[in-house]
């Protein structure tokens, strides 16, 4: 990776698949644009989006969530248009099987009222009774249920890191620079009243000092660091509540075969979906503190864990666990959103950052949303204004419900 720290203007903290993406958006919307990605690991091997499950749903609770998901899932299927290098199209392994949302009782209002949101979006997802999902799928047992919402279109799982991969190679064809370091600093100018010298805002960003003593000169300073973003915004002076969530994905095996299977949620909090000829699990983790090593807790498959899914497919009774790997979801815990969009008090800084456990799906929309708005003034293929950190200053928070595990 080549290490050329001349100045940037516009300079990407974090090279993940938000990195990826907006540096790819920026070089596409504005040709020659001097972009900088600046990531201290490029084996990626602790990077959320290495770690992630992948996979897509417009089953969110709140409105712009279902249009990046939207966005995300058309972008995916026209993969080949975007990102294709040499005219070689990636391989991102888009599997439209859909999500699964399944309720007890007392949850079922819940999924009505998501539903109500998500249809009125375009989303096409059927409120389904016990009688019509034990039809359609046989081997779910549906006795506790009262009702799921299953996705018909625009929903399934994909080849995460291969998307992040082609984004940033794209990028990097398309102009953008690539700098290996980590950033631990951040310069601001004079913080006085009015204008600093050279006409540059009080207080604004100036540039950042690598972990190696090299600074880089930039006006504009883009935080897309994952679970990591809130060290980057304490350094420029601007505390945000993000944080390192650990989760872990068990990989199962089992002679059962589940025809149709989508990604099923259920009731007591574990997901499930089939990856090729096995099957992917989880559930909320057991402890919660932020920054937990990155190990399985295997103490997330005990026996009842082990019960709960047995009692919900009747034939994974006889599955294996194949192995497990933990990656750490990017929790804003403030509502469970992403911050996409101007620092209120910093000059010249941006978020784009936070995702919850989501960000995957959503890259390309929050890429293009947050290119559109530093490039032309306003993000305008999604609006995205509704996930700015104006809300945080404002004491709005937007709470997303449908957060997994
Ligand atoms: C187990 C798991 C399952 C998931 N499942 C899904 C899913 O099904 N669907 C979905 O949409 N999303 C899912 N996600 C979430 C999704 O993977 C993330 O939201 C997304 O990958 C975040 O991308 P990112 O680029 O913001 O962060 P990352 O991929 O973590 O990238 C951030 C980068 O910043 C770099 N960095 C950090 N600090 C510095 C610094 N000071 N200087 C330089 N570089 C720095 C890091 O090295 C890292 O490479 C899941 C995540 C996990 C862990």
């Amino acid at each position: 990776m080549p290490n050329d720290s001349r100045s940037a203007e516009i300079l990407i903290a974090g090279g993940g698949v938000m990195g990826a993406a907006l540096a790819y958006w920026i070089t596409r919307l504005k040709p020659g644009c001097d972009v900088v990605i600046v990531e201290r690991d490029p084996s990626f091997q602790r990077a959320s989006s290495s770690l992630s499950a992948s996979s897509i749903r417009q089953q969110f609770s709140c409105a712009v969530n279902v249009s990046l998901s939207r966005f995300g899932f058309e972008f995916l299927r026209d993969a080949a248009t975007h990102l294709s290098l040499d005219g070689q199209a990636p391989e991102l392994s888009l599997h439209a099987d859909g999500y699964l949302y399944l309720a007890h009782a007392g949850q079922a209002m819940a999924l009505e009222a998501a539903h109500a949101v998500q249809t009125g979006l375009g989303a096409e997802i059927a409120l389904l009774d016990p009688a019509e999902l034990g039809r359609r799928f046989p081997w779910l047992n549906t006795e506790d249920l009262a009702l799921g919402a299953l996705g018909l279109s625009g929903e399934g799982w994909f080849d995460g890191p291969a998307l992040h991969r082609a984004l940033l190679s794209k990028a990097l064809a398309q102009g953008a620079r690539r700098l290996t370091g980590e950033v631990v600093g951040v310069q601001r100018g004079a913080s006085s009243e009015g204008k600093a010298a050279g006409g540059a805002d009080a207080g604004a960003i100036q540039g950042v000092v690598l972990a190696d003593g090299r600074s880089v000169p930039c006006d504009t300073l883009v935080i897309a660091a994952g679970a990591w973003s809130a060290r980057l915004a304490r350094m420029a002076g601007e505390p945000i509540a993000i944080s390192a969530s650990r989760r872990t994905v068990f990989v199962l095996s089992s002679p059962a075969t589940l025809p149709g299977c989508p990604l099923l949620i259920d009731p007591e909090g574990f997901w499930l979906r089939p990856e090729g000829r096995l099957l992917l699990t989880g559930a909320p983790p057991i402890e919660t503190e932020p920054d937990l090593p990155l190990e399985p807790d295997w103490r997330e498959l005990d026996e009842a864990q082990w019960m709960r899914i047995a009692h919900r497919i009747p034939s994974l009774a006889a599955m294996r666990i194949e192995r497990a790997w933990a990656g750490y979801y990017d929790m804003h815990d403030y509502d469970h959103n992403a911050l996409i969009g101007p620092s209120v008090s910093v000059p010249g800084l941006w978020y784009l950052c936070g995702f919850s456990g989501h960000g995957m799906q959503h890259a390309p929309g929050a890429g293009l949303a947050l290119a559109e708005w530093m490039m032309l003034g306003r993000p305008s293929t999604v609006d995205v204004t509704p996930l700015s950190p104006q809300r945080v200053a404002l004491e709005q928070p937007l709470i997303e419900l449908n957060v997994i595990g």
